[in-house]
């Protein structure tokens, strides 16, 4: 499997001579919401993020060349623009240069906000998008729902629209945890074993949890880590438990 080390995150428009759609919620701010959440996600998992949102720009032009020099100077292994969609309809899409593993992560994360009630409108493959196509990573952009729908935007929750695109992109890239929860055994640069096992830390764990399941004590575990309050742990934590 694939590792990802950096991700490369805009927040679509949001600058002048580039402004998103406007419905019942404004495109520009959803767009920030959920990027903004989708950023810290990734961090609390280890992962280097670089924003590729512009502060100011000339031309529509300008604001999409600016996202897309960032990324491609990021070294990112993937890219993600967060849109909103408008136009009469409902649900999420996810568009994407071309199939394999962009087209991939795209349906996990439809099938993910499909979860939390957003329908699935499926991945679509774009050639014509300035956004996905000028990147050099693999790229997708994500409409995550109409701001212009009733059903979608009753509802709407940024924070677990993030939530759905961080576990498409978790779960596609092995990020945090694999099946059983335990993280590889960590390697020095010579690539041998140095005997450390992490764990890393999913929604509903508590640290008396993972005491008793790899029978650790508490205590070795909050000195391991260094952890100034037992009572708190955050999802994507990694935790030395050996
Ligand atoms: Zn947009």
């Amino acid at each position: 499997m694939s590792k990802i080390n950096t991700i490369a995150i805009d927040f679509g428009h949001n600058v002048n001579f580039d402004i998103g759609a406007v419905g019942i919620r404004k495109e520009d701010e959803l767009n920030k919401l959920v990027g903004e959440t989708l950023i810290e996600k990734f961090r609390g998992a280890g992962i280097n993020v670089v924003n590729c949102t512009p502060s100011n720009a000339t031309s529509l032009y300008d604001s999409l060349n600016q996202r897309c020099i960032v990324a491609n100077n990021s070294n990112a292994d993937f890219f993600i623009s967060i849109h909103h969609n408008a136009g009469g309809g409902e649900g999420a899409e996810v568009l994407c240069y071309d199939s394999g593993i962009a087209e991939e992560v795209g349906n996990i994360i439809l099938s993910q906000l499909a979860n939390i009630g957003i329908k699935d409108r499926g991945v679509k493959i774009r050639r014509d998008l300035f956004i996905i196509n000028r990147t050099r990573m693999k790229a997708i952009l994500v409409e995550c729902a109409f701001v212009d729908s009733e059903l979608d935007m009753s509802n709407y929750d940024y924070n677990k629209v993030s939530g759905a695109i961080f576990q498409g992109v978790c779960n596609k890239f092995g990020i945090g945890v694999n099946s059983d929860g335990i993280d590889n055994i960590n390697t020095n640069s010579n690539g041998s074993e140095i005997g450390e096992v992490y764990h890393t830390v999913v929604n509903g764990e508590s640290l008396s949890r993972m005491s008793n399941r790899y029978d650790v004590s508490m205590q070795r575990l909050v000195d391991m880590n260094d952890i100034k309050d037992k009572n708190l742990i955050f999802v994507g934590q990694k935790i030395r438990i050996k």
